[in-house]
């Protein structure tokens, strides 16, 4: 199935029933691991927003769930490896278990960039969880990173959450940019 977002055009890589059945398994594991505890649920924005959604629904444990804000695509389709900060957690998490939910993880620089930010303010633990990743773009590598979706090739992807210049986080599934 191919779509048009902006100016290029995707092919559909996950379709939403996928991603659906493994955000159950994720949840599972999560309210396993985490079961006796009350842990914040830290999305970061923009593109985990349908994600940390679909995943609180899941939850078999109480949460707290609060947002950050980072950006560094920029419209493109590749890391600037730049981070701007756009807004920070609203709760003190000084001894509480953090669970960062992130879209995507690709270089690992934005998580490295909040992972150092974060631990100063002393939270008990700090775990992350990312929907997809591409293990051939990793430069820096992230020791939190437990909980994996799914792994993907080194391509440029949008959809349920995920965007090219702003346009199509709604698409219900993950999409790969094609080549004409
Ligand atoms: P990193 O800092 O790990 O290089 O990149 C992290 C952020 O870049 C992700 O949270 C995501 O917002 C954005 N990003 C990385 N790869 C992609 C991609 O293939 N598509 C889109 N739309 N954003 C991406
Ligand atoms: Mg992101
Ligand atoms: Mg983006």
């Amino acid at each position: 199935m191919k779509t048009a977002v902006a100016d290029l055009n995707f092919e559909l890589l996950i379709p939403y029933d996928r991603l659906e059945a493994r955000i159950k398994e994720l949840a599972h594991e999560i309210s396993t691991d985490f079961k006796g505890r009350n842990p914040v649920v830290a999305g970061i924005l923009t593109g985990s927003f349908l994600f940390v959604a679909d995943m609180v629904k899941n939850l078999e444990i109480p949460v707290e769930v609060t947002f950050t804000k980072l950006a560094s695509y920029f419209g493109g389709t590749s890391s600037t490896r730049r981070i701007r900060d756009d807004f920070d957690l609203t709760i003190d998490v000084k001894g509480r278990d953090i669970i960062l939910v992130e879209d995507i993880v690709d270089t690992g620089n934005t998580l490295h960039y909040l992972i150092d930010k974060l631990k100063v303010r002393e939270p008990a633990s700090i775990t992350v969880c990312t929907l997809l990743l591409k293990p051939e773009a990793i430069e820096i590598s992230i020791e939190e990173l437990k909980y994996v979706g799914f792994q993907i090739p080194n391509e440029f992807v949008v959809g349920y959450g995920l965007d090219y210049k702003e346009q199509g986080r709604g698409l219900m599934g993950i999409y790969r940019k094609v080549n004409n």
